[in-house]
């Protein structure tokens, strides 16, 4: 048939939906709520917002998250539409009455004649006369869909939980303790064989660390959570030590091939740490996604040498979010490349957040609608919110197969931020009063500059591919 289908109509369906609609396609929007719901979502209500009810930060011209509202704004987006209709007071935040925003959205859509609403759960791969669908079933698609979604990308493309491990400063490690060393001195693709922070244990801090994990208090996984079988991959730290005191030992906390300059010997057994971001400030606990509660984390991690005094930037977690391995699977236009009827759009793909969903939605809806209509439909410039992101996911951003490889494996979902935007052509050194500027001032100088350049470079995107509407 000529209608585009989208599965799920929750943040980015809805916006999909809403976006084919207005080029003149008809669509046809698959909801299972009612008639099945997931572990988190309790109206039948479309755009159903499942925790907080706050989009973030709605000033675009500091904030990255910000300017990605003002970009969906200008670009006719139904959830920010629906957002700015029913938004309460939040300081320089954009939150709405969950309610009302998803009636609002609900009944926009129902509204219109080119959408065609099918309450049900879609269980399996979608009809092979389904010429052009978008998959925006989200961080909870129903067991069915994701299984048969499993099979057809390769169980490793799936993802299933979004595990993190606690993020520590790196001045606050003590490094007369852990040293820098990669086992064996092995030096990686962009690695100097010192890439690792690694703190020793004995015999006896070990087996007291392992008392410690096994004892310490865990958040209770939410029930739905708890009967998903973990992958292997993915192990909480405390999971690990329950199967067995020597598991860690020979798992992530492995001494081998690394060498105490105190001792001039390999540890009983080591944690390490590994560089979290490019500026070298932040460092991960290799291995340790962890459900411990978050007290608990600093409690028991600053056990561990060299850790005593630990500050923590993020601490772990872990909770279900179905997502693919985006960068290998999807092309430039979120179409799976393995069978390209099929378009991904929202959690999914690997982006985090509500209005991160909703914008993918909205591209995926142009790009569906435009395959439609047989015409070319180019992506967002890079230097916006929205090709940043999208660059993120699809990988656009990689130039060799080696880096491409690498970050196909390492990929884990992400916000939108500054960080996903390339930079500046030169950096500001003059406010736009022409004083000169200070450090941290240049730094948010630089935030402003980027927004602009975000807005300008996006209106040309806009012009380009303004949806055609048929003419009734
Ligand atoms: P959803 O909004 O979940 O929409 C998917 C839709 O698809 C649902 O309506 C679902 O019923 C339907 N569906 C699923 N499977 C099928 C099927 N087989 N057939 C037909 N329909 C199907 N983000 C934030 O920014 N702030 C938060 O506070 C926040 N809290 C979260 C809390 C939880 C528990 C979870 C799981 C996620 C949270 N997120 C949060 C992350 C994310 O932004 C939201 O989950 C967001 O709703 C994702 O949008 P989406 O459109 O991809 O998926």
């Amino acid at each position: 048939s000529s209608s585009v289908h989208v599965i799920g109509a929750g943040l980015a369906g809805s916006e999909a939906a809403h976006q084919i609609a207005a080029t003149g396609t008809p669509v046809v929007l698959h909801e299972m709520r009612p008639v099945r719901s997931t572990e988190a979502h309790k109206t039948d209500g479309f755009a159903e917002l499942v925790c907080s009810n706050s989009f973030r930060s709605d000033d675009w011209e500091n904030n990255a998250v910000g300017l990605l509202h003002e970009e969906l704004r200008r670009a006719g987006s139904l959830i920010m539409a629906a957002a700015d209709e029913h938004k309460l007071p939040a300081g320089g935040a954009l939150a709405v009455d969950r309610d009302a925003f998803s009636a609002e959205v609900t009944a926009r859509i129902s509204a219109n004649p080119l959408i065609t609403i099918v309450r049900g759960e879609l269980d399996g791969l979608p009809p092979e006369d389904w010429s052009n669908v978008i998959i925006a079933t989200g961080p909870l698609t129903s067991p069915a869909l994701s299984a048969a979604l499993a099979t057809l990308t390769g169980e490793d493309s799936l993802a299933f939980f979004d595990a993190i491990a606690p993020v520590i400063h790196r001045d606050s490690i003590d490094t007369e303790i852990a040293w820098f060393q990669s086992r064996y001195d092995k030096a990686g693709p962009a690695g100097t064989g010192a890439d690792y922070l690694n703190c020793p244990m004995s015999k006896d801090e070990y087996e007291a660390f392992i008392d410690a994990l096994l004892a310490g208090e865990k958040t209770s996984f939410k029930e739905w959570e708890a009967s998903t079988p973990y992958f292997d991959g993915c192990l909480p730290v405390e999971v690990m030590a329950e199967r067995g005191r020597e598991t860690l030992r020979f798992g992530p906390m492995k001494p081998v091939g690394l060498d105490d300059p105190r001792t001039g010997r390999w540890p009983y057994a080591v944690v390490q740490l590994r560089q979290d971001n490019a500026l070298g400030t932040l460092w991960n606990m290799v291995g340790f996604q962890t459900k411990l509660k978050h007290a608990e984390q600093v409690r028991i991690f600053r056990m561990i040498p060299g850790l005593e005094n630990a500050e923590f930037a993020r601490l772990g977690g872990l909770h279900r979010n179905t997502y693919l391995n985006s960068p290998k699977l999807l092309d430039r236009s979120l179409r799976l490349k393995a069978m390209p009827r099929l378009r991904f759009a929202g959690q999914i793909t690997g982006v985090e957040g509500y209005i991160e969903s909703a914008a993918i939605g909205l591209l995926a809806g142009r790009f569906a609608a435009a395959d439609a209509m047989g015409v070319v439909s180019d992506a967002p410039p890079a230097t916006t919110a929205l090709g940043a992101l999208l660059d993120h996911i699809t990988g656009g951003h990689l130039v060799s197969d080696d880096s491409e490889r690498g970050a196909a494996r390492s990929f884990q979902p992400m916000n939108i931020n500054y960080g996903l935007l390339p930079d500046l052509d030169a950096n500001p050194t003059h406010g736009q009063d022409g004083k000169k500027l200070k450090g941290p001032e240049r730094g948010r100088e630089k935030k402003r500059a980027m927004s602009r350049r975000a807005l300008a470079d996006l209106a040309g995107w806009l012009g380009e591919t303004a949806p055609v509407k048929q003419s009734a």
